[in-house]
């Protein structure tokens, strides 16, 4: 059978670090790095006789995240020891969520070649993040930084209802998008504040049933996502082809050589031995509870793009794309504010400052400069002070050293030359130097002008305004 024959079946644990200030069973900060072990405290590191206590904000931001992904949200929930074994795991449990998770049957929406799609979400649960490993600097041994043990997390399963890696790639990316909006994690997927774990099966196009998966835990990058499931869905295509059977198993993803490394066996529920969390009371919550939190969700990516859509009328393609990230709608609807030139903005921010964003590998929220420098960008041009062209230049230097743009032009001389005796001095020079041109323009060959206009601003280094160039050949050379 040909590879066209097979089927993907993809579904994604996805953990998300809450952005609360503080832990969630102590009041140690969750704050990113810090010197080891420095953000602990008897209960993050498991001192006996310590007692956890539960931080209300986790839940508050775990219900957001439900109501935001359309879930029901469980009135009576509880946490559960989660068992095994890991030197990062203090306790050598983590608490969790077992069979009572906040949040249940909720769903995800997502563009596809054949329209929307809804990815089923199973389930959101919270727990707490383990400590990290530190094998580098150590020859003998590891050493353990317990700054993360602790961090709440919320983990966000979904159905097995992705059948392509694209759809994966989609998924995982709006999923992202409402987290950032409703401002319950910050998402930064370098940091390990979102990363997923991956399931994979493939089946026959037409069966009934699912195939045995693999999972490759842990991924925080699209690009390793991609290249992991691509790498896996080979893989497996070519077991089964043999006449082999897929082992249900937890792999590596190894970046460098593009493979993915057995790691062990699948572990079941049963391994973990869950039981009831019996340091922490049941979590029960009011109908006023919870309708407070969804009259106050904010404005979802969804209705944010038919807003722009309306309001500033962008094409559907450009409002998703801007406003699949929150930092870079909230910094598009500030440089409208001050515009009022909503198509400019989005024409810059989806080419030219997404070109270098791309070649710099950078966040959007890594743009050096603000909403207000876009904006003043854009009205430089609108009243001819710049051409389009030097904008772009304005626009690269605005990414090595954040300045004004105002400034910038200044300082470098970019201002475009609009005077008219400049013009005229400089459109002379090039009618002098170009007898065949002109006679040309003359005899009617349209070209020419383009021609002559292109040599004038070659001439003054892109600073002539090509509007009064071009009027300016006209009037002479066809009078
Ligand atoms: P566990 O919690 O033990 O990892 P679950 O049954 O909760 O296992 O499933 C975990 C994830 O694996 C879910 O996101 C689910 O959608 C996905 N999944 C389950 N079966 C398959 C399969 N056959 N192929 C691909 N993904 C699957
Ligand atoms: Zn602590
Ligand atoms: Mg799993």
């Amino acid at each position: 059978m040909a590879r066209e024959d097979y089927e993907t079946v993809i579904g994604l644990e996805v953990h998300a670090e809450l952005s609360t200030k503080t832990k969630i069973f102590c009041s140690c900060p969750t704050e990113f790095g810090g010197k080891p072990n420095t953000h602990c405290c008897p209960v993050c590191m498991a001192m006996p006789g310590a007692l956890p206590v539960l931080n209300e904000k986790v839940v508050e931001y775990a219900v957001k995240a439900g109501l935001a992904t359309g879930c029901e949200i469980e009135k009576d929930s509880k946490n559960d020891r989660k068992n095994y074994f890991y030197p990062d795991l203090p306790k050598s449990y983590q608490i969790s969520q077992f069979d009572k998770p906040l949040c249940k049957n909720g769903y995800v929406e997502i563009d596809t070649d054949e329209g929307r799609k809804k990815i089923g979400i199973t389930r959101i649960h919270i727990e707490e993040d383990a400590g990290k490993l530190n094998h580098d600097d150590f020859g003998r041994g590891s050493l353990v930084d317990l700054n993360r043990a602790g961090v709440p997390l919320i983990e966000i399963v979904s159905e097995p209802d992705m059948r392509s890696v694209q759809e994966a790639d989609k998924y995982l990316k709006k999923l992202k998008s409402i987290l950032e909006y409703i401002e319950v994690s910050d998402c930064k997927m370098q940091e390990g504040s979102l990363r997923a774990d991956v399931n994979i099966s493939v089946r026959k196009k037409g069966a009934k049933e699912f195939g045995t998966r693999t999972e490759m835990k842990n991924m925080n990058s699209f690009k390793s996502i991609t290249r992991a499931l691509e790498y896996e869905i080979e893989r497996q295509i070519e077991v089964v082809e043999n006449g082999g059977k897929i082992e249900q198993e937890t792999l590596r993803w190894d970046e460098v050589s593009g493979k993915t490394f057995s790691m062990r066996d699948k572990e079941d529920a049963q391994d973990y031995r869950y039981f009831p969390e019996p340091d922490l009371v049941a979590i029960r919550l009011s109908d006023e509870y919870i309708q407070n939190i969804k009259d106050n969700l904010p404005e979802l990516p969804e209705s944010r793009k038919e807003r722009y859509i309306e309001e500033y009328k962008l094409t559907q393609k450009e409002a998703r794309t801007i406003t699949a990230s929150k930092y870079l709608s909230d910094f598009f609807e500030k440089s409208v504010a001050i515009c009022k030139n909503p198509k400019a903005v989005c024409n810059w921010l989806l080419s030219d400052v997404a070109r270098i964003i791309n070649e710099k590998e950078l966040e959007d929220s890594e743009i050096p400069f603000t909403p207000e420098d876009m904006a003043e960008l854009i009205s430089l041009i609108e009243k001819g002070t710049i051409s389009s062209k030097i904008a772009k230049d304005v626009l690269e230097i605005m990414f090595e050293n954040p300045e004004k743009p105002s400034k910038i032009i200044e300082e470098k001389g970019l201002v475009q030359i609009s005077d008219e005796g400049a013009i005229r001095a400089v459109v002379e020079k090039i009618i002098e130097q170009n007898p065949q041109s002109v006679s040309d323009l003359k005899g009617g060959r349209d070209r020419a002008l383009g021609y002559l206009v292109g040599q004038a601003m070659k001439e003054t280094k892109g600073k002539a305004n090509p509007q009064m160039l071009n009027e300016m050949f006209k009037e002479i050379i066809l009078k």
